[in-house]
């Protein structure tokens, strides 16, 4: 039967196919996932192979113009995967297609080794929560090893490109073929490096989100360190976590997944529990973070910045001629300036949120980047005491350099820095008593340079408006504290100095009281969330279409939270209106959204789907 139909899936945010004819003389060549040229709403577009058929399925079908592809670039396994994330991250299955498989340059297909044998039921391989202690490395390479022993390949998953080059000089010790895949590559090498991944010439691939995708032939494992870093959540449509892609595509394509970390998330830690994750201990036993607590509260108001436990340490670190690090979680002088006069704070008018002071006589917008000089006077009442309210790292810097004025002090923020790769090298070079810097420190090797490090405001870090921001501080103490070398100190300097994330003295009692507390206010892991977010100019619009949304939600009796203005409700002159839909079980609202997003979507207001959430702000 010639099979001359096909429909097509277009990288477009469209529930559907398009129907095409296929003229006869590409009959023989097309298969599932090939990209052709198909016209589109007046314009030519490039798309992708979905179905086949020998009948007619509707009148008057447009025809398709050329094969962009030779061949399709996706295994059936990969097509597989594809429809998971369309189905599950509530996205058309064109998006989903195009981020596996985004490059703009025609497939040809040479002879490439076939895909290790699929075959579409699922099995269940086994999920490992790997906790390495300090054999974090000895543990992937000896996987590695293991993997091209067995003529198997390896995807190798690090949260950001800084990870990269460790990785890198370890895994080359082993003699293996080693890919590096990264989004800073440009595309054409990215494409040339996909290619050899295909030819079975790389035996292992290492990189960044969607090297999860990576199209290896013989692949045995897929290996994802520090899991619970919020960098694999996607932040474009679709909006996937790559751990829960690599858990997926293991169990497509039958080999194990081991997620790697001394610091687990709390949904795995969860999982772990209930049997869903085994848990590898590698080092026997867990290293608990430890840390001096200031309390700031009990502080003279002149040491709230410095307490007088702090001033001391740094002392006699600078005295040994060794580092202190000092992390703020903030840039800038000032967090605002408030007119102490009519109590007002001067605003981005685009986002609404406090203008951040600094030094130079400015004031930036942290979310949105707007600049301005700051103003003299009150913009609202002429008057003219501005009080500058909170700090950040220029105003640590000062301070520090009237109290330790023979120290050599460097703050290094992406102002003062090009670019963070090369912060480590500064440092190195720049040996300085004294640095001062937010979250672009806090590195593994910068920290293992640092005798005392010290988090200037903790509160900063508990207060950010997330329900998980307490377990996110919980990673971040846990991160220093397992760089840091045997002898180095950590102080932790909070007025709220009793939270349980400071008082807790084992992994268990920790995650013990974070879980009864999302599981009394219904957060996750307890229950699934889809986030719906409504944006747009006009403050009235963007509210009815978040109401539209709930009603129709409602008729589905779907547990919402919500319908409510986000926590940062204007951000770069666009209205954020939220409703937060909720079940108990993974995977059974999708449905139900994806039907009513598609309708209601529109030119003024955008309504977008987040699954399982990672920022809800
Ligand atoms: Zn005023
Ligand atoms: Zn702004």
């Amino acid at each position: 039967m010639r099979e001359n139909y096909i429909s097509v899936a277009f990288n477009l945010p469209v529930n559907k196919f398009f129907w095409y004819r296929l003229p006869s003389e590409f009959e023989d060549g097309v298969e599932k996932g090939q990209r052709v040229v198909a016209p589109f709403r007046k314009k030519d577009m490039i798309g992708f192979v979905v179905e086949k058929s020998s009948t007619k399925p509707k009148k008057n079908l447009k025809e398709i113009k050329e094969l962009f592809d030779k061949a399709s670039p996706f295994s059936l396994a990969l097509f597989k995967l594809a429809e998971w994330v369309s189905s599950y991250y509530v996205c058309s299955l064109g998006q989903a297609l195009h981020s596996i498989f985004p490059f703009p340059f025609p497939f040809e297909e040479k002879n490439f080794p076939s895909f290790s044998s699929y075959d579409s039921c699922e099995k269940k391989k086994r999920i490992y929560l790997v906790e390495p202690g300090r054999a974090k490395f000895d543990f992937v390479l000896s996987m590695i090893k293991k993997a091209k022993e067995n003529g198997k390949q390896v995807i190798v998953l690090v949260p950001e490109i800084n990870s990269i080059p460790l990785f890198q000089r370890k895994i080359e010790g082993l003699k293996i073929n080693l890919g590096v895949f990264h989004s800073k590559l440009s595309p054409r090498k990215r494409y040339s490096l996909w290619l050899l991944m295909r030819e079975g010439k790389i035996d292992v691939a290492v990189g960044t989100r969607s090297l999860v995708f990576a199209p290896l032939p013989q692949i045995g494992m897929i290996l994802v360190n520090e899991e619970e870093s919020t960098d694999y959540k996607q932040k474009e449509t679709p909006k996937y976590n790559v751990c829960q892609v690599a858990i997926k595509r293991g169990q497509i394509e039958g080999f194990p997944v081991y997620l790697v970390t001394n610091s687990p998330s709390l949904e795995s830690w969860y999982k772990a529990k209930k049997g869903i994750y085994r848990v590898l201990c590698l080092s026997g036993e867990r290293k608990f973070p430890t840390f001096q607590i200031v309390d700031l509260k009990k502080e003279k108001k002149k040491n709230r910045i410095f307490s007088s436990l702090l001033q001391e340490k740094i002392k006699k670190t600078v005295e040994k001629k060794e580092t202190a690090l000092l992390f703020v979680p903030r840039k800038g002088y000032a967090n605002f300036l408030l007119c102490s006069e009519c109590g007002e704070v001067v605003r981005c008018p685009e986002c609404n949120i406090g203008f951040r002071f600094y030094l130079r006589g400015e004031m930036v917008c942290h979310f949105c980047g707007l600049r301005k000089r700051a103003p003299r006077v009150c913009p609202f009442c002429e008057g003219v005491n501005l009080k500058k309210i909170g700090w950040g790292t220029e105003k640590v810097e000062f301070e520090a350099r009237k109290l330790f004025p023979e120290a050599k002090i460097r703050r290094y923020d992406l102002d003062v820095l090009k670019s963070s790769s090369s912060l480590l090298e500064k440092i190195r070079e720049e040996k300085p008593d004294i640095i001062i810097g937010t979250h672009l420190l806090i590195k593994d090797e910068i920290l293992s340079l640092c005798s005392l490090v010290a988090v200037m405001l903790f509160d900063v870090l508990l207060n950010l408006p997330d329900f998980r921001a307490t377990e996110y501080a919980f990673h971040f103490l846990n991160k220093i504290s397992q760089n840091l070398k045997e002898d180095s100190s950590l102080i932790v300097q909070a007025y709220n100095s009793s939270h349980y994330v400071l008082t807790a003295r084992s992994f268990e009692e920790f995650y013990e009281k974070e879980l009864e507390i999302r599981k009394v206010l219904g957060y996750p892991p307890f229950q699934s969330w889809i986030r719906v977010l409504a944006e747009g100019g006009k403050k009235d619009k963007v509210k009815e279409k978040i109401e539209e949304v709930t009603e129709k939600l409602k008729k589905k009796n779907i547990k919402l939270l919500g319908p409510s203005p986000c926590p940062f409700f204007k951000t770069k002159g666009k209205y954020r209106y939220h409703v937060i839909l909720r079940d108990e079980d993974e995977g059974n609202l999708q449905e139900a959204v994806k039907e009513i997003v598609y309708e209601v979507t529109g030119r003024s207001v955008k309504v977008g789907v987040d699954v399982d959430p990672v920022f809800v702000t």
